[in-house]
């Protein structure tokens, strides 16, 4: 177990005016010990309730005065208190296995824990889950959760995860299912193994046991250049399709039966295929836009100034890895110190090499995907914007997503550009200040703007004379795990 560290303390908060501080380590509430930040915003919910905190060498007792149900105002380091859980899993397909050595020794951690599952959004298989974690789900309601499914054939299902428990875990899905927890699904699909007709079986058994699932996404695997699996590939172009095909298909059955479309198609898979993506209303809401289902669609509704769209950086791979703290956890956070905004033609601040936002010509940098998605957005702006993809060389393979741009290959990008030009790039290749590599963009050869990667911020960006304002950054997107 290691104690959280307070890392933020809100003004005029319960937690200041008891005279909690910033690297305070909190050992209990109530004499109970939190494993974990669900927990502990379960304790503190109680009124006034009696911390024990370490400050230095000195072990303290603090009582908030607060009412019950009211936020307390600390933010504290970390989600998990005790250990993660660690999947017992080696899918052929893991991206983690794909990662080339010398990578920071958080983005190699295989975790497989439903509470990162309800605090980040992150995709559990339920193989280590027991009946005590079904007895804490449902009593916390710690909903919802996120399931890899993969295939509902048990024998395919634990060749692919290289676990015999993945025959026999889907089991606690009916469990959480039957005790009302929503849960949303993932297929990850890897042709030759699970997409075509065994894809078609997995629906089909989806809609037969599991319907009450709210949502299933269909994502293809990721393939670096590092994989040591032979079997694994990308998909090709006819395969793309075949999968889109057979979602539609299942799509109408399902709002057919159901009166609702339960599967989804990544976006990967209409850009591989050259296919349009379904409109607005096919994504009914995106409710699995982290996974990259409707990212386009929802960046291209908010760029053209449909706030409700706008979705910012979401949880997704690699996102808790560093520790992160409540970034995804759907609580009040600690309000931040609005950033005041600079005047027309002002200096961007704490660049390689200041330049006048107000004049200078504009470069988006994206991923290869992201550039497909733009171009058809910039095309006709004017001043006209120009747009840099960035090919993925650290990774290679078919990673083509924003969110797995590393400095390396972005620098390589901005190596001929010209200075003096305003480059924004999106915070979702960034996790900590971090680029995928270590890099950080202080080490890119030109400065470039960060921006939050939604439409909407892209279109103020744009806009905006004065710059952006520079988002947080947590994670990055792609389907592939667990
Ligand atoms: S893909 Fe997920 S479940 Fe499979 S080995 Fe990797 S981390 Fe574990």
């Amino acid at each position: 177990m290691s104690a959280p560290r307070v890392v933020s303390v809100a003004d005029a908060s319960p937690a200041q005016r008891a005279g909690l501080r910033v690297n305070d380590e909190l050992l209990a509430v109530d004499g109970r010990v939190p494993r974990d930040v669900i927990e502990y915003r379960l304790f503190v919910d109680e009124a006034d309730p009696e911390l024990e905190i370490r400050r230095g060498h000195e072990e303290l007792t603090v009582q908030l005065r607060k009412a019950a149900g009211e936020v307390p105002g600390i933010e504290v380091s970390s989600a998990l208190f005790d250990r993660v859980r660690t999947c017992d899993n080696h899918c052929e397909f893991c991206f983690i296995y794909q990662l080339p050595k010398g990578m920071r020794r958080s983005l190699y951690l295989k975790d497989d824990d439903y509470r990162l599952s309800f605090l980040y959004g992150n995709f559990t298989t339920l193989t280590r889950f027991t009946e005590l974690d079904l007895e804490r789900v449902l009593t916390e309601r710690l909903s919802p959760l996120f399931v890899s499914i993969h295939s509902t054939d048990p024998e395919l299902r634990a060749r692919m995860l290289r676990n015999p428990r993945g025959a026999t875990s889907l089991r606690w899905l009916r469990a959480l299912l039957d005790g009302g927890i929503e849960v949303h699904g993932q297929v990850v699909v890897c042709p030759g193994t699970n997409d075509a007709d065994a894809l078609e079986t997995t629906l089909a058994g989806l809609v037969d046991e599991y319907s009450d699932l709210t949502t299933v996404a269909c994502v293809p695997l990721g393939v670096s250049d590092y994989t040591t699996e032979p079997s694994m590939r990308p998909h090709t172009v006819a395969e793309a399709a075949a999968v889109i095909d057979l979602v539609e298909q299942w799509q109408e059955l399902c709002l057919r039966s159901l009166g609702r479309r339960l599967v989804y198609a990544a976006d990967e898979y209409y850009l591989l295929a050259g296919r349009q993506f379904p409109a607005v209303a096919a994504y009914d809401g995106f409710p699995q836009h982290e996974n990259g289902i409707g990212m386009a669609r929802a960046f291209e509704a908010a760029f053209h100034g449909d706030v409700s769209a706008a979705h910012g950086v979401q949880p997704g791979f690699f996102s808790w890895v560093d520790g992160a703290p409540a970034a995804g956890y759907r609580a009040p956070r600690a309000p931040r110190a609005p950033r005041a905004p600079r005047a027309p033609g002002a200096l961007e601040p704490g660049t390689q090499e200041q330049v006048r936002v107000g004049q200078a010509p504009i470069a988006v940098l994206t991923g290869e995907y992201g550039a497909q998605v733009l171009e058809p957005l910039l095309r006709d702006q004017d001043p006209p914007i120009r747009l840099i993809p960035v090919r993925n060389g650290f990774f290679g393979g078919n990673i083509a997503v924003s969110g797995l741009m590393t400095g390396t290959d972005i620098a390589r990008a901005l190596r001929h550009e010209p200075a003096g030009q305003r480059y924004l790039l999106p915070d979702v290749c960034l996790s900590e200040g971090r680029f995928l590599d270590g890099m950080t963009v202080a080490d890119l050869p030109l400065p470039v703007e960060v921006i939050p990667s939604d439409g909407y911020s892209l279109r103020l960006a744009l806009e905006s004379p004065a710059g952006p304002i520079r988002s947080e950054s947590v994670a990055v997107v792609l389907g592939a795990s667990p």
